[in-house]
């Protein structure tokens, strides 16, 4: 068969290598001067930072994981780290997750958790209903205290919206249920591990996490073509017409408010339910520091308080790699999530390294190298009504003959080995096409 691959992110070409592989004529059209999407990295000098935030390699389902390892060229081409994530609670370092590291709070603060914990346990146990909002989650999850001390800024920092508007249901799987023994240990000072998710992981020693896309990419048997942002897609006969070339399948990874208006064939009301979906920006500042001496062996950290300036998280990304910065030097990459409302200048950018300076994460006067990079599509916006529109969405597509999967190519919050793994599922769809050359609606588990 002759594919259109719309979208040369992860998702994009991940898909592409494993169908060309089949002896499919592939062809990846990407908008973008090269794929990557946002596993993209870029280079400032010997510097190199990732665009979109700190990834990192990592996956529960070994095939996935040992399939990303094997693009970055396996153990000779990784650095392989254990875990070592903190929150920067006012003055104190508290390890991660929070409910673990409750005990290095003041002792106040111990108490709110605990009584909070222990009233929100009891009140599940009596059958209090799990909510359908965020905020009320949290609460009934977690009580009052952890809620007050770290959640509730923590989330919306993050988010930037009253966290009664946004749905519960896609937390559940990320943030799981500590056992209250761990907790009260915790807070009664004896050490527990909190659950072990993303514990070891591995980086590309080289390129920043590009090097995975890159990977992908080489000899990958497809055809790459850059610099092609699609404009018409319709159906024709019993196949597809891409910007005027005919193709048999048509495969999207592109986030669908940015291909809806080229995909001719859209019914109204699943355009108008594409229109609503929003998605909640990131800017990224990527940071280069001279330094006297190494940085502390951490890997991320949480920064839930406003005082802290508007980065939610901060990457040791110098860490991840020891060719991410030159020698004697460091770097971090700061997030700051927006809503289409951020304009991140160079005075905005010194305000930030201001106040992480103020947070005791870095020296302002030792920073060297500041640049920031914008990512309109980083993560879904969960509102109330999301879950009903993507379905009607998804549901749409999975009957119309288009293919359609990606992080905004489906509105899945996936990290890439996530997207690597839908790959694989559509390759097996598009298996059974080619081996019965009947169209059945596409079934992601
Ligand atoms: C802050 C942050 C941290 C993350 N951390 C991790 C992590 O630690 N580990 C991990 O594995 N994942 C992580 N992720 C998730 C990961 O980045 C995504 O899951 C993955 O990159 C999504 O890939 P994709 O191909 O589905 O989409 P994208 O990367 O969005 O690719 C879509 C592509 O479509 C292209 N495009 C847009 N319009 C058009 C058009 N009209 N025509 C042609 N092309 C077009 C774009 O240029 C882009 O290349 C993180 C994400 C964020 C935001």
């Amino acid at each position: 068969m002759k594919i259109a691959v719309l979208g040369g992110g992860i998702s994009g070409v991940a898909l592409a290598r494993q169908l060309a592989g089949d002896g499919h004529r592939v062809v990846v059209l990407e908008r973008a001067e090269r794929p990557g999407g946002l596993c993209k990295s870029r280079r400032y000098g010997e510097f190199t930072f990732d665009e979109a935030g700190g990834h990192i390699l990592f996956s529960k389902d070994k095939r996935v994981l040992d399939w990303q390892l094997a693009r970055c060229g396996g153990d000779a081409g990784t650095v392989r780290t254990e875990r070592n994530t903190k929150i920067r609670w006012h003055d104190r370092w508290v390890p991660y997750p929070f409910e673990n590291g409750v005990g290095h709070l003041t002792k106040e603060a111990i108490v709110d958790c605990i009584k909070g914990y222990v009233e929100a346990h009891v009140a599940r146990r009596l059958g209090a209903p799990c909510p359908a909002n965020f905020g009320d989650w949290i609460q009934w999850q977690m009580g009052d205290g952890f809620a007050r001390h770290f959640m509730v800024p923590y989330n919306q920092k993050i988010w930037k919206c009253d966290l009664h508007q946004m749905a519960s249901d896609w937390v559940a799987g990320r943030v799981p249920e500590a056992p209250i023994e761990d907790i009260l240990r915790a807070a009664v000072g004896i050490d527990t591990e909190g659950y072990q998710h993303q514990s070891v992981f591995w980086f590309p020693k080289h390129g920043g996490f590009e090097a995975l896309v890159r990977g992908t990419c080489d000899g990958g048997g497809f055809e790459l073509v850059c610099g092609h942002r699609v404009q018409r897609v319709e159906r024709r006969g019993d196949g597809f017409l891409v910007d005027g070339d005919t193709f048999d399948l048509v495969v999207n990874t592109v986030p669908l408010p940015q291909i809806e208006s080229a995909i001719v064939d859209l019914p109204g009301e699943v355009r108008a339910d594409i229109r609503a979906l929003r998605p909640i920006s990131l800017v990224n500042l990527m940071i280069g520091v001279e330094l006297d001496e190494p940085l502390p062996q951490l890997s991320w950290i949480y920064l839930p308080f406003a005082e802290q300036g508007p980065t939610n998280r901060v990457t040791y990304f110098s860490n991840y790699s020891p060719h991410n910065a030159p020698a004697g030097h460091g770097s971090f990459l700061a997030e700051v999530t927006h809503r289409g409302d951020l304009r991140a200048d160079a005075e905005w950018r010194r305000g930030v390294v201001q106040a992480l300076g103020k947070a005791g994460i870095l020296r302002p006067e030792r920073v060297v190298l500041l640049e920031s990079c914008d990512n309109e599509y980083a993560y879904i916006d969960q509102n109330l009504e999301f879950r009903a529109r993507i379905q009607r969405v998804r549901s749409w597509f999975d009957h119309s003959g288009y293919l359609t999967f990606g992080r905004f190519g489906r509105y899945e919050y996936h990290n890439s080995d996530q997207c690597v793994a839908r790959a694989m599922q559509v390759h097996e769809h598009v298996r059974e096409l080619a081996r019965t050359g009947t169209r059945a609606p596409l079934r992601l588990g």
